[in-house]
């Protein structure tokens, strides 16, 4: 069990959250993805979202991430309705809150693992020492000190997934949203993986929503939510 839960304090939720992607015109072309879907993350908590290919996992995480529109519903991120603000407070609010890992690593191919984690940083117009010196302790707790000067092309398939979480976390989010963080490793590489998002949960009481299709590694979590037709079973359908 994962006492570091704190239940009272909600990092990320939403209420009623549906997506419908329209092609052409009528209801033919209407793609119903997800419908009246409800979730309540709290601080702390590791969560694996599964559901079969299609079923609207990376829909949801684009929402939740305000990368995508919804097309009814609310979401809230540490309390704040994130409909009710302007974009650009949505984009402070998404960046100083939040974390991505894609099942891609998304790294930049002429940075070094240093550089691409501290690139968060940069951006916020930290100064390059502090940067560096916080992107080397993050990338030391996903167990690459010994890899700082390597570039994505010099490093394994799992390595540049714990890069790309690192630099997820450099900025100290409440929540980061992993999608297929391991879909593209080896069984064994990608257990590797989960169980260090898992860990690190627990020395950053960083919450974790992991989208996986595989039940063995979402099995780990504190919680497993299953999209089926549109929302997560239990829940209406
Ligand atoms: P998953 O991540 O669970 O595999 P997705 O969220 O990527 O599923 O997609 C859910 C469904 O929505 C799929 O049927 C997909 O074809 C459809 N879909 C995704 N993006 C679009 C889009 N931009 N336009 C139309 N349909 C889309
Ligand atoms: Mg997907």
């Amino acid at each position: 069990m994962n006492d570091l839960i704190d239940a009272r304090k909600i990092v990320l939720a939403c209420q009623g959250l549906s997506k419908i992607y329209r092609q052409g015109t009528g209801e033919a072309g209407e793609v119903r993805v997800l419908i009246g879907v409800e979730m309540e993350i709290v601080a702390g908590e590791r969560v694996a979202v599964v559901g079969a290919s299609g079923s609207g996992k990376s829909t949801l995480l684009h929402l939740l991430g305000g990368l995508d529109s919804a097309s009814a519903g609310k979401i809230q991120l540490m309390g704040h309705d994130l409909s009710e603000i302007s974009d650009a407070e949505r984009g402070v609010m998404r960046n100083r809150h939040l974390g991505f890992v894609y099942q891609f690593h998304h790294l930049l191919p002429e940075f070094t693992a240093l550089e691409n984690v501290a690139m968060p940083l940069y951006i916020r117009r930290m100064p390059k020492a502090e940067a560096e010196e916080r992107a080397a302790a993050v990338l030391a707790d996903v167990g690459l000190s010994h890899r700082l000067d390597h570039r994505p092309s010099e490093l394994s398939g799992g390595e540049r997934q714990r890069a790309a979480i690192a630099r997820a976390l450099v900025t100290e989010p409440a929540c980061v949203l992993a999608d297929e963080p391991t879909g593209n490793l080896d069984r064994q590489t990608a257990e590797g993986v989960f169980e260090l998002m898992l860990a690190l949960n627990r020395s950053r009481q960083t919450s974790f929503v992991i989208v996986t299709h595989d039940p063995a590694l979402a099995g780990r979590a504190d919680r497993i939510l299953t999209l089926r037709d549109g929302s997560f079973l239990g829940q209406g359908n």
